[in-house]
């Protein structure tokens, strides 16, 4: 064995305690590192001919990298939507690595059962009783939804997609569809120019249905519903669109990446009223659940059609079965176990922890909407409907405002467009949140 390498593993214990106390180090001076550090310069280095061993790795790290890290983790971080790592997610984490499972199937190991059971719980926490299965993020879970929904449109024609290839135009038709519906369009073979943008209704970025059904009319489609816009969290009436089911034949994807949370509040969960009737829904789980990236989940209603889709076909891998394995469900054949933070985190807190934390992120959202509604020197651009504030500086240019924001290092937010308008958003979805946070953004920005 390499020598240093024997030496870390004769240390293994003292090592990973220091590790521990470095990772601790860092949680507990988040307050106080800036919230979007300023990238430091960490120049380059050449690789290593021979290493030190993981102290002298951990001494590189920390004084070359890690002071350039942002405060991601903590509460003023605001930018995209951001969540954080609750205390059980991160030692769920670091239980990934540390038993390392390759969760691509059961054999030998009871790893891809507690995945299904996180799969289960997150079904019963959103009130969606379907099968589903991890992914690293929402873009991926629009992507498998959408690939479910090409092979459902294939059978509509006669044609399996996953065999031939795509023989016919696919007709995708969303309001405000998130960024990464086009990407999957790219990488299905369907093509971004067949998302046909429908309608929204006036001021708002919710999809007309009227509009919608006029689409429907012409043939059978994917249908895109935006539960939480980015800009303004704005829902799609899933319900109206799920009742033109009884008329019309289209595949309902539902891309809750966010907005999928409301269902966790009895006061909000009407937002996402008949999402149980969609035929795939995308949820990310790094967002608001609070686990550390990479992690979403993607639940439908068709797996045998998922199957078809993502078969692994392999004498060495073995058949799906009637319970098909993770491997044939997604695009990764070799995996990580990421349902186990998810599933930490839901054994710690439970449904009223995160509604708890719904409701106290929602809380702060509408406490800064409501101060800057306020004041003369800012504009409020739409409702503050859930956890995100799109608003905008009257007599100040965006960049200059987050710029300042940015080098006070006591929150970080991010610019958008919206209507024509440029503006800024502020997304609560940090665990750590709390109302003196909103103070400290409203001082920061002068509110
Ligand atoms: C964040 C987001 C996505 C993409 O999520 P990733 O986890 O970054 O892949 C998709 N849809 C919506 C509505 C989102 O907010």
């Amino acid at each position: 064995m390499f020598a240093k390498l024997a030496e870390d593993l004769a240390e293994l214990p003292d090592l990973l305690e220091a590790t521990r106390t470095y990772a601790g180090r860092i949680l507990a001076g988040l307050d106080s590192r800036p919230v979007a550090a300023m990238a430091s310069d960490a120049g380059s280095a050449p690789l290593p001919e021979s290493g030190e061993g993981l102290r002298a790795a951990m001494a590189a790290f920390a004084e070359r990298w890690e002071p350039g890290f942002a405060a991601s983790a903590g509460p003023r971080y605001l930018g995209f939507v951001t969540g954080g790592s609750t205390p059980a997610a991160l030692a769920g984490d670091w239980l990934t690595s540390t038993l390392d499972q390759n969760a691509h199937g059961s054999v030998g190991s009871s790893a891809v059962a507690l995945e299904r059971e996180a799969v289960a719980w997150l079904g019963s926490l959103f009130g969606l009783d379907m099968p589903g299965a991890f992914v690293t993020g929402a873009t991926m879970s629009n992507l498998v939804g959408l690939a479910i929904g090409r092979e459902w449109l294939g059978t509509q024609l006669g044609v399996s997609v996953t065999d031939e290839g795509l023989t016919e135009p696919v007709r995708v038709l969303s309001g405000t569809p998130h960024s990464s519906i086009g990407k999957s369009l790219s990488v299905l073979g369907i093509g971004r120019k067949h998302l046909i943008s429908v309608p929204t209704l006036p001021d708002r970025e919710a999809a007309d249905v009227a509009a919608l059904e006029r689409e429907l009319a012409a043939g059978p489609a994917i249908v895109v519903a935006n539960a939480g816009t980015v800009n303004t969290v704005d829902f799609d009436d899933i319900r109206a669109i799920a009742d033109l089911k009884a008329r019309y034949p289209f595949w309902l994807h539902v891309d809750a990446a966010f907005g999928g949370f409301a269902a966790v509040s009895p006061a909000y969960a009407e937002l996402v009223d008949g999402w149980s009737e969609a035929d795939s829904v995308c949820i990310d789980l790094h967002k608001w659940l609070n686990v550390p990236y990479d992690s979403a989940v993607q639940f439908t209603r068709r797996q045998d059609l998922q199957v078809r889709v993502f078969e692994n076909q392999s004498p060495y891998l073995g058949a799906p079965g009637a319970v098909p394995d993770p491997m044939h469900l997604t695009p990764e054949t070799s995996r990580r176990l990421r349902a186990l933070p998810a599933w930490f985190a839901l054994s710690a807190y439970g449904r009223e922890g995160y509604r708890e934390i719904v409701e106290r992120n929602i809380a702060c959202a509408q406490a800064l909407g409501s101060r800057l509604a306020a004041s003369p020197s800012w504009r409020l651009l739409a409702p503050v409907r859930l956890n995100v504030v799109c608003f905008t500086p009257v007599d100040r240019q965006v960049p200059e405002v987050l710029d300042a924001l940015s080098r006070s290092g006591e929150a970080f937010l991010t610019p958008t467009v919206y209507q024509g308008v440029p503006a800024i958003r502020a997304a609560f979805s940090n665990w750590r949140t709390t109302m003196a946070d909103v103070d400290r953004v409203c001082r920061a920005l002068g509110v």
